[in-house]
């Protein structure tokens, strides 16, 4: 099959081979380079696809001189762009490349397939008209509070990607800055073991935390109930106005007791408030 030269980013299965579309397949097949994040583990799949192909090692850390000589191949030929699993540029490599090439005027081209987030959200039972994928949260727990109250607000689904050992950890911090949301656990999606746990942060976190789960995760949190909403802007005004007369560290003391919530999560806010 004839493909017309240029960047094909192309998606792959998340866990289950048969979900490789016939057309990803006929891309790598005609594909002059197929840029890999990881040889080994595109080395399998082509393998199993039957197919020998020159791979290039791809990441956002890769040189500009690297980005430039595939953009130079698929000016003329065909260059196909993988990740390990799923689709490219979805918490995974390819934003400087794509964006690279498109400056450059090559010509970009999708192969959809596969991505574990939008598979989460398929089955998992909780909002899809408005949804934020914030992919994963950072690690540090004073890191991981910022950005969950940065998100508190936004009126959407949030999805995110998260391991086995740090699950229990981010549910807790999930249930001290959202209270009661829905939550639901998607994990090894498309696998043997594929599962949707729904529950409360709290009730999954205690889960998690007596067993660790195994396998891939992603982590689905609906959206806040309108009082919420409305809460979080009313903690805003009554913060900014104790602020006004007090210190962050006891205007967060009093607000949290007062809309009884977390303090270091109003002290949070209130660093952010003060450096508006
Ligand atoms: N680009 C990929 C995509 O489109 O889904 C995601 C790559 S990201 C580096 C890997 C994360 O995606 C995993 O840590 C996990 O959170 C999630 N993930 C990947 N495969 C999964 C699966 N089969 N089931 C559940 N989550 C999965």
């Amino acid at each position: 099959m004839a493909f017309e030269s240029g960047l094909y980013v192309v998606a792959t299965p998340i866990g289950n081979l048969a979900d490789m579309s016939q057309r990803a397949i006929d891309i790598l097949k005609a594909a002059d380079i197929v840029a890999v994040e990881d040889s080994r583990v595109t080395g399998k799949l082509l393998h199993h696809l039957g197919l020998k192909k020159k791979m290039r090692r791809y990441n956002d850390h890769s040189s500009e001189g690297d980005r430039l000589s595939l953009i130079a191949a698929a000016r003329d030929g065909v260059v196909a762009l993988v990740s390990d699993a799923g689709t490219p540029l979805i918490s995974d490599p390819g934003y400087k490349l794509v964006r690279s090439a498109r400056d450059a005027g090559v010509a970009v081209r999708t192969a959809p397939g596969p991505s574990a987030a939008v598979a989460a959200l398929s089955i998992c039972g909780l909002p899809t008209d408005r949804f934020l994928f914030a992919g994963f949260l950072p690690s540090k727990a004073k890191a991981r509070a910022d950005a969950l109250a940065e998100l508190a607000k936004i009126k959407a689904t949030l999805v995110f990607y998260e391991s086995g050992p740090r699950l229990a950890a981010t549910l807790s911090a999930i249930s001290e800055a959202y209270g009661t949301r829905d939550v639901a656990i998607a994990r090894e999606l498309t696998k043997k073991f594929e599962e949707v746990v729904a529950g409360t942060a709290d009730e999954l976190a205690d889960r998690y935390a007596a067993q660790e789960p195994r396998g891939e995760i992603v982590l689905i949190v609906g959206p806040p109930v309108e009082d919420e909403v409305a809460e979080a802007g009313d903690m805003d005004a009554a913060l900014r106005e104790a602020l006004q007369t007090m210190p962050a560290a006891k205007a967060a003391g009093v607000i949290a007791k007062r809309f009884g919530l977390e303090r270091s999560a109003v002290y949070t806010r209130a660093t952010e408030l003060k450096s508006e």
